[in-house]
C-alpha cells in the first residue's frame, strides 16, 4: 500500500494545476490517471480560448475566476515557457435578438470588472474583419481574450508539478473509496493507496467518483461538440477570436489559433447514448455538416476544402439528482455556477466547463490552499520552483539561431515531420519528458498536427521511440 498526504484523481488541467499549486506547500502528492499520459479528457479537446469574463454571470465564482486568471494569464505562461497569444475576440450578431444578448454580456462584463471591452457598430466590425458575411448588427470587442493549445499548458503544469515533486502514476484507474482511519483507502488498478484527503478531478467520471463514498448529488449529462481544424493557409482569414452569436441560438466560433491554424466549432449537441456512456469523444455527420453550413453563409470566403481534421468532445453539463430507490432522478435545471465540493477531505470538482481552462491555475490554487490545510500541512515548500523549461522548437527559431543549435546538436539538423518542420532532437527531448507513444509526442512537439497529418513522420517517430526504448 501506498500512503500520501494527498491523493489527486485525473490528470487533466484541474489535476494537474493542482498538483502544481500542492507542491508550494511541505505536502506530499500523488496523482493517478488512468489513461498513459497527461490530458487525455476534456482538456485536451475544447476551443483554447482564454476567456475575459464578460461570457459570465456578475457576481459568480465563474466570473470572479476567469477575471483574475485572465489578468494573471501572461505571467503564468512566461513561468510554463507556454505559447500564448491575445488576438481579441469579436462577438458578432446578425439580428435583434443577437444584439439584445450581446449588450447584456457587455453590461455583464462590465459590472465584473472585465478589462478592454467595447460596443462596436456594424460597419466598424465588418472593416476590422472584412472576410465575415455583410449585415453585422452590433459587436462587442474584447481586447484581453486570448488562445492557447490546451495540451501545452496541461503538459507544462504536469512537467512543473513534477520536477517539483508531485509523483504521478498512469495507467492507474480508480474503481473503489472508503473511508477509514481518517482518511482514504483507494483502491486502482495498480494498487492500494492511503491518503488523508482526495482531490476528486475526474473530469467526466468525477460525479461517480465522489459517489464511490457519497450519497449521489450531481450527476453529469454530457453535450457533445463538433470541431473542424483547417489548414494554416487558412488561419489568418480573421484577425480576432471571432464568436457569432445566432439569432435561433446556435453559433459559430473561429480561432485563429496559437499554432496558426483556424479551429471552427463547437457544437452542441445531444450525444449519441453510447458514446456519452463510454465518455468517447466522437464527432458526428450532421454536427459537422451543421459548422460547413454556418461557415459558408457567415465566413463564405473561407475554403472549407482546406479541412485538416475534425474532432469531438463531451461537455460535463451538471444537473443536481434526488434519489428514487437505486435511480436518481434529474433536476430540471442545469448547474451554472462552480462548486467546490468539500466533504472531509473528499474535495470534488464536478462539471467545471468553460471556462475551466482559463481558470485552471486559479481554480488548482484555491483547490490546493483547502486541501493542504485539510491535509494538517500548511508550511510552504522553500525549494518551490514555477518555472518549467519548454523544448525548443525549430519552427519558432531564425535560421541563424537554428543552425547556432545544430552546431551545439546535430539532431536539431534532423527533420522528423515536415509539415510541422519538427526536428529528431523535439521528439528524442519529449521521449526523455515521457512520450512513449506517437500521441504524446504529437502533443508534445507538434510532429503530425499538420496537413498530412502525420502520414509522412509517423513511422520515424516510432523508430526512435523504439531506438529509445531499446538503449
Ligand atoms: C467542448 C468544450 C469546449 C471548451 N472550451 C473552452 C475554452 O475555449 N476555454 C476555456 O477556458 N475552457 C473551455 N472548456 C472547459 C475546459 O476544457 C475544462 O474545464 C477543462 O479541460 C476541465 O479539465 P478537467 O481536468 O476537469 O477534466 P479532464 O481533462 O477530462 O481530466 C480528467 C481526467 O481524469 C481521468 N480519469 C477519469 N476517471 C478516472 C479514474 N477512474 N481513475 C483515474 N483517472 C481517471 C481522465 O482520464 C482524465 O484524464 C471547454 C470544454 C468543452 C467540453
Amino acid at each position: 500500500m501506498t500512503r500520501t498526504d494527498v491523493l489527486i484523481i485525473g490528470a487533466g488541467l484541474l489535476g494537474c494545476f493542482t498538483a502544481r499549486n500542492l507542491k508550494r506547500y511541505n505536502i506530499d502528492v500523488i496523482v493517478l490517471e488512468k489513461e498513459n499520459d497527461v490530458c487525455r479528457g476534456i482538456s485536451k479537446a475544447n476551443t483554447g480560448i482564454i476567456y475575459s469574463g464578460y461570457n459570465n454571470r456578475p457576481g459568480t465564482l465563474k466570473q470572479k475566476l476567469c477575471v483574475q486568471a485572465n489578468g494573471d494569464f501572461d505571467e503564468l505562461c512566461q513561468e510554463l515557457e507556454v505559447p500564448f497569444r491575445r488576438p481579441g475576440s469579436l462577438m458578432i450578431g446578425y439580428g435583434p435578438v443577437s444584439d439584445e444578448i450581446i449588450a447584456r454580456k457587455f453590461r455583464d462584463g462590465m459590472r465584473g470588472g472585465v478589462k478592454g471591452l467595447k460596443m462596436l457598430d456594424g460597419k466598424e466590425a465588418e472593416e476590422m474583419e472584412p472576410a465575415l458575411a455583410h449585415g453585422i448588427t452590433s459587436a462587442l470587442l474584447s481586447t484581453e481574450t486570448g488562445t492557447i493549445d490546451p495540451w501545452d499548458l496541461c503538459i507544462a503544469a504536469y512537467e512543473n508539478a513534477a520536477c517539483n515533486g508531485a509523483e504521478f502514476r498512469f495507467g492507474s484507474k480508480v474503481a473503489d473509496i472508503r473511508r477509514e482511519d481518517g482518511g482514504f483507502f483507494t483502491e486502482s488498478s495498480d494498487g492500494t493507496y492511503y491518503s488523508k484527503v482526495i482531490v476528486n478531478t475526474a473530469g467526466l467520471s468525477s460525479d461517480r467518483i465522489r459517489e464511490m463514498t457519497e450519497k449521489p448529488l450531481i450527476r453529469l449529462f454530457p453535450s457533445a461538440a463538433d470541431y473542424i481544424v483547417m489548414d494554416r493557409s487558412c488561419g489568418s482569414i480573421v484577425d480576432h477570436i471571432i464568436l457569432h452569436e445566432g439569432e435561433d441560438g446556435k453559433g459559430l466560433t473561429l480561432v485563429p489559433t496559437a499554432d496558426g491554424n483556424l479551429l471552427v466549432g463547437p457544437t452542441n449537441r445531444e450525444p449519441d447514448e453510447e458514446a456519452a456512456y463510454v465518455q468517447e469523444m466522437r464527432t458526428d455527420s450532421d454536427g459537422l455538416g451543421l459548422l460547413m453550413e454556418m461557415c459558408d453563409e457567415f465566413v463564405p470566403d473561407l475554403d472549407m476544402t482546406k479541412q485538416i481534421r475534425t474532432f469531438g468532445s463531451l461537455r460535463p453539463d451538471p444537473y443536481y439528482v434526488v434519489s428514487d430507490g437505486d435511480d436518481v432522478v434529474r433536476q430540471e435545471k442545469g448547474i451554472r455556477d462552480i462548486r467546490i465540493i468539500e466533504e472531509d477531505g473528499l474535495f470534488s470538482l464536478i462539471g467545471i466547463k468553460t471556462p475551466g481552462l482559463t481558470f485552471s491555475n486559479a481554480l488548482g490554487m484555491q483547490i490546493a490552499d483547502r486541501a493542504a490545510s485539510c491535509a494538517g500541512r500548511t508550511g510552504n515548500n522553500p525549494d518551490f520552483d514555477p518555472h518549467r523549461k519548454a523544448i525548443i522548437r525549430a519552427r519558432d527559431l531564425t535560421d541563424e539561431e537554428l543552425a547556432a543549435l545544430i552546431e551545439k546538436d546535430s539532431t536539431y539538423g534532423e527533420i522528423v515531420c515536415p509539415c510541422m518542420h519538427v526536428t529528431e532532437s523535439e521528439v528524442l527531448q519529449a521521449a526523455e519528458r515521457g512520450a512513449h507513444d506517437i500521441e504524446s509526442v504529437k502533443r508534445r512537439t507538434g510532429a503530425g498536427f499538420g496537413r498530412c497529418q502525420g502520414s509522412r513522420c509517423r513511422r520515424r517517430i516510432m523508430d526512435i521511440l523504439a531506438k529509445g526504448d531499446q538503449q
